[in-house]
Formats: structure tokens, sequence, C-alpha cells
């Protein structure tokens, strides 16, 4: 085994990598960016090395940077991850040109894979099913459309150097052929530089299977199947094993045919390979089709981990340090049933883009694995993919494991930026999904309820509206003589003001007022039940009230300073009121003084705190209005400054 590694990569897979390999007594070195010196997967590592600016270009995906800083650390070899270089031949050659050894698989194996087209063609050769289509040479436009002709409609362009689901162009009739080859091609040129393609016959309905294989460069297993239909826009949200509906003719089937593409390029390593699935009328082995294959670990391998109980960061160390395949195919295990769900910092209602943000809070519940590569307090920088975590669930039973994912989802809190994680939740219970009717089109049929944004309930804008003006730490309770308390006040969401009034009726008592309606709260432990029932937790952090309701969705609202609103909007005029019914505790002016912009001219006291009301404008005091002990009522005019001559 190797005494210390280098993981070229960041976020949770660099973290989960290093987690495994202090397990197994090797330490690691990180490497990062500059947006990621504070990172988690730094924190993870024995240790770091700065590789260069927050762009990849100029940071992780730099090939000879990593080299280097792995030589310069003594360590013996490298794990890349996912993405950036853990596909690329090149850097593989390089690494082992350097006298380390890569933790994957050769780059023959890589060059064999990485291109749809020649990857079909192998596995054809094979003898694996592969997608009935067009996988040759002639890229003729004309040639091109008359394969998808001969194929019949629909067909799916795709870019032979595709990934992340780009460069690909479903087609539904041949009048539509031209423009979407055009569009296919020009994205391809964009993100892989090639703008070669490939046409396949369209599977309707479709189900996305793949399964896991692991070499170790003459023979492969198989950790079974994992199934990852539930996608949008080709991009996998949720995934599961094993594949719901599977029979033991199918898996046998699939098994074997990844087995075989494995072996076919004397595969060493963890791969994955992908099969679409035409699963209308149940699954049948006469049914599933050559995709591709990755030649690396995949983002959803902890699923696998889940129901087979095996560690394949370990499996992929201990086969890069010469030894065999830790366990023969009868002997891998399959216990029950795990979800992974990708949790990311994006605005769904927007259209699911992605969002930065610094997360002033973040937990998880306990009895979830949880994979993530932020910690409270750190920052989703625009640099890279902006996910927060997988969180995984296991269970005895799919419909166990499924409860508990959801479960796990709703007691997710997440502050400081947008999430994925109400629409997760949504995805989490719905209806087809539990019956495991799954197809890749499942969440683009349902989306316009999955991605609903439903606003905060009256007893949601009751708990923040009572956690903004409840002083807190006891506060209330210090009364001696206990007098009713009115406060109002305006909170600011998604750029609406919601104004309300909270009467305090007793120290663990009160009334919210909301629009017309009232609704009676009162204290339970650090909050307050509303109507009788707990609104969900609530949470100031970062100057932001949050309301974390569950299944309802979390709710953030800016509490809008009386203070600072009335300095804004009085700001050039002359009357200093009392922004707020309370007490005026001090004048700090007399008529005729000269004062700045922003000097304090009295103190209003108001819930137990005190407020300075200070100057919007330099000017004169004309006159004092109010006295020092005088209760004001809010609008109460205190000070009013001389006519602005200018
Ligand atoms: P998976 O099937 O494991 O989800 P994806 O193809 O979606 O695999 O990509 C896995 C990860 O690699 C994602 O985080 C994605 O952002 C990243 N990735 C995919 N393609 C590229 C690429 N060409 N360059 C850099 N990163 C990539
Ligand atoms: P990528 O390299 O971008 O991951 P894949 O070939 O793996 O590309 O395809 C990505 C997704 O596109 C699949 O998971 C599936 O949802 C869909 N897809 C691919 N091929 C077909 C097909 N022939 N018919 C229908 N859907 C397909
Ligand atoms: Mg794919």
């Amino acid at each position: 085994m190797f005494k210390k590694i280098l993981i070229a990569n960041r976020g949770e897979i660099a973290a989960r990598i290093a987690r495994t390999a202090h397990r197994l007594g090797v330490a690691t070195v990180a490497v990062y960016s500059d947006a990621d010196a504070e990172a988690a997967h730094v924190a993870a590592a024995d240790e770091a090395v700065r590789i260069g600016p927050p762009a990849p270009a100029e940071s992780y995906l730099r090939a000879e940077r990593i080299i280097e800083a792995a030589l310069a650390t003594g360590s013996q070899a490298i794990h890349p991850g996912y993405g950036f270089l853990s596909e690329n031949p090149d850097f593989v050659e390089a690494v082992e040109a350097a006298g380390l050894t890569f933790i994957g698989p050769s780059a023959r194996a890589i060059r064999a894979m990485g291109l749809k087209d020649a990857a079909k063609a192998l596995m054809e050769a094979a003898g694996v099913p592969v997608v009935p289509g067009y996988h040759g040479d002639n890229q003729d436009d004309a040639h091109l459309e008359g394969a998808a002709d001969a194929i019949g409609y629909p067909v799916l362009i795709k870019a032979v150097a595709g990934g992340g689901g780009k460069g690909m162009r479903k087609v539904a009739r041949a009048a539509d052929f031209p423009a979407a080859l055009a569009a296919a091609r020009s994205e391809a040129r964009g993100a892989f530089g090639n703008d070669a393609v490939l046409i396949e016959k369209y599977i309707e309905r479709p189900r996305h299977i793949e399964v896991q294989v692991f070499g170790d460069g003459a023979d492969a297993v198989h950790l079974y199947e994992r199934d990852c239909s539930l996608q949008r826009r080709h991009q996998k949200v949720i995934e599961e094993a094993p594949a719901p509906g599977m029979t033991p003719e199918m898996r046998a089937a699939m098994g074997e045919a990844a087995v075989r593409a494995a072996e076919a390029i004397g595969y060493r390593g963890a791969g994955t390979v992908e099969f679409i699935v035409d699963g209308a009328g149940g699954l049948r082995p006469d049914r599933f089709w050559f995709m591709e294959m990755n030649t690396r670990l995949q983002v959803e391998h902890p699923v696998t981990e889940a129901v087979t109980g095996l560690d394949l960061v370990e499996w992929q160390l201990r086969v890069a340090a010469g030894e065999g395949l830790p366990m023969r195919q009868d002997d891998i295990p399959l216990t029950g049933h795990a979800f992974e769900a990708r949790l990311y910092a994006e605005d769904v209602p927007a259209g699911f883009l992605p969002a930065t943000g610094r997360l002033t809070h973040l937990a998880f519940p306990p009895g979830l694995r949880v994979d993530t590569g932020v910690r409270p307090g750190d920052a989703i920088s625009p640099f890279y993919d902006p996910m927060i975590a997988k969180i995984v669930a296991h269970g005895p039973t799919r419909a166990v494991a499924l409860n508990r994912l959801a479960r796990g989802l709703e007691d997710t809190q997440v502050a400081g930026s947008v999430t994925n994680l109400a629409f997760l939740g949504r995805l989490a219970r719905h209806a087809g999904f539990a019956a495991g009717d799954v197809d890749t089109g499942l969440i683009e049929r349902d989306l316009a309820a999955l991605a609903a944004a439903p606003g905060p309930a009256p007893e949601h804008l009751a708990a923040a509206l009572l956690a903004a003006a409840d002083p807190g730490g006891g506060a209330l309770a210090g009364f001696s003589l206990w007098a009713p308390l009115r406060r109002s006040l305006t909170l600011s969401r998604d750029g609406d003001e919601i104004t309300g009034a909270v009467m305090f009726e007793g120290p663990d008592l009160a009334a919210v007022e909301i629009a017309e309606a009232t609704l009676a709260a009162h204290r339970e432990g650090e909050g307050w039940r509303v109507g009788g029932r707990s609104p969900g937790r609530v949470l100031k952090a970062g100057g932001a009230i949050h309301v974390f309701a569950g299944a309802a969705g979390t709710f953030s609202f800016a509490p809008v300073d009386p203070l600072e609103r009335a300095a804004a909007a009085g700001a050039g005029t002359d009357v200093i009121e009392a922004p707020m019914p309370g007490l005026v505790k001090s004048i700090a002016v007399v008529a005729g003084d000269e004062v700045t912009q922003g000097q304090p001219l009295a103190i209003l006291e108001a819930m137990k705190m005190e407020h300075a009301l200070a100057a919007p404008r330099a000017g004169r005091v004309a006159e004092v209005l109010a006295a020092a002990g005088a209760q004001v009522e809010a609008g109460a005019a205190l000070i009013r400054l001389e006519e602005d001559e200018a």
C-alpha cells in the first residue's frame, strides 16, 4: 500500500478520498486554488499545496503543476477524483512518466472509451449490445441525415466527445434535423473542441441503468447496478441501487455485458458502464444497450457502497497498489436499497440557475451518509460546480430507504444560498417515483409541480416576525410588572415586504397580526409554537431570519430596519420621527444646534433596546418636539431641522 498520495481534486470527492486514505493509514496531500485556500478538502488532508488562481484551467486542470506538487511532497500516487483530469489520458501518461502511479485505468483504456463512436464500435465487436444508430466516420450532413432516416425518428444526435449531457439534441422529425445537427455541432465544438457526432435511435421513456465495474487490468467483476433515471437535462438528480423492478435474469445479463466491456479493454480500477434501457413492460434482457463507459469513480458511487458495504476508494487504492481484486464476483454482497440526492446551490424557480453564497448555516440530520466539501461558513464560489452535498439514505427495503431520504431532506438546513432542497424533497415524495415507475422524462413531465416554490404560510411569517420581535435571552421575562408590549415590524423576502405586529401578552405568550389574521403563539423551548403548531426551526444567521419548515421549504427574511428606512425615506426632509412606539430616553440637542449628517440626536427605547435616531442630513435644529421620558407613538415628530437652503 502507498504511504502517501496526492488528491488532484477539490470539494466533496477530495474530502471523501482523504477519509478512506486516513482509514488505511495513507497520508494525503491536497491541492488547492486561491479560491479554496480555506476549503474543507484542504483541512481534510495532511498537507496541502497551492496550485494557482481560481480558474480550473489555471489550477485543477494544470497537469504539470499537480505532478510537481506530488513529486515535491514525496507522494507515490495521484487520485484524480471525478471531473477535471480524471479521464484525461495525456495526464495519465505524464503521471506515469514522472514515476508516479495513477489511481485509475491505463491511458489506453481511457482512450478506448473516450470517444463514444469508437467505444460503441469496440463494444459491438465485444458482443455488448449497443444503441442502434450510426457511429461511423462519415460526418457529411447529408449522410448523417440519411442515417437518421434509416434509423427512424425520433433520433438523438450526440457529440462523440460528449459528457455531462452537452452536445446532445433530440430530433422528432426529419424537417428539424439540419438545425439540430448545427446546434449539437456548435455546442460540441465549444465544449469539447470536437464537433463530430453520432446518431442514435431515441429510446422513448428510457431508463438509465449503469453497472459499477472493477478490474485489475485482466479480470473484472461488477458491483451491481444503479438506476439514474431521475435526470434533468441529461444530468442525474437522484440515483438509487438496486434498480427498481430488477430481475435476476436482467441483472445477470447487464452485469455480464459490463464485465465483458471492462475486460475487452483490460480495465483496471473503478469504472461505470452506462446502459439505456427500454423498460416499457418491465426489465427484459433484450432491451438494454450500451451508451458509454465512464473510466473513473462516479459521483453516485456511494449508493453502491451503501448496498454492498464496500468502500470503492479502498478498492481503488488497493488495486492501484498492485493487489488483486479484493473479492470474487460471487462474494460481493447486496443488502437493502439506497438513494443519493445531489444537493446544489441553485435557483430552481429561475430555471435551476447555479447560485453562490456564503453558507451562514448548514446542518444535516444524523443517521444519513452525507458527503460534502463545505462546512458552515464556507462559500459556494462561482468557479466550480455548485454542489453542496450528496445525501445518501440506506434501508432494508426501497420504501424505507426512500422515506429516510425524504425525511433527511426535510431535516436538512441550509442558509446563505438558495438551493434545490425543496425540489429534491418533493421529488423524494413523488408518487410515481415511490412506485418505482421511473424514466428519464419523469422530472420534465412534472416539472411545474416539482419546481413550484410556494411562499411561506401565515405560521412561517408569524415565526419570522416573532424571532424579529423577541429580544431573546429571557429579556421579556425580566419585566417585573408585566404590561403588554406591541411591536410593529417589517421583513423583506425576495423583494416583497411583509408588515406585521407582535403583541407580547406575557413572557411566553404572544399574538401575531399579519394582514387580516391574528395568530396565537406561545413559547416552546428556544422558539415559538404558532396556532398550536410548530412552524419549524427558526434561526438568525448572517443578519437574516431563516425558517426551516421541513417539507414546506426554507424561508429567509431580512429585517427591514425601521430606523434605516426612516433615514432613507426622510433623507433630505426636515423632521426626525419615532420609527416605532417607545420611550424617549434622551434628546442630545437643543434648538439652534448645528448638526452633521448621521449625528445621533435622540435615543428611543423600545422593546428594551435602545435605538439612536440620527440626523438625516446636516443642518440646524429648529425645534425639539419631545422631552426625555415621554412615551411616543410610531411616527411622532421628535425633532425638526431648519429648512435646507440648498
Ligand atoms: P456522473 O455520471 O458521475 O454524474 P458526469 O458526466 O455528470 O458524471 O460528471 C461528473 C463530474 O465531472 C461533474 O461534477 C461534472 O461537473 C464534471 N465533468 C463532467 N465533464 C467534465 C469535463 N469535460 N471537464 C471537467 N469536468 C467535467
Ligand atoms: P453523457 O456523456 O453526456 O453522460 P450519455 O450518452 O451518457 O452522455 O447520455 C446522457 C443521458 O442522455 C442518458 O443518461 C439518457 O438520459 C439520455 N440518452 C442517451 N442516449 C439516449 C437515447 N439513445 N435515447 C434516449 N435517451 C438517451
Ligand atoms: Mg453518461
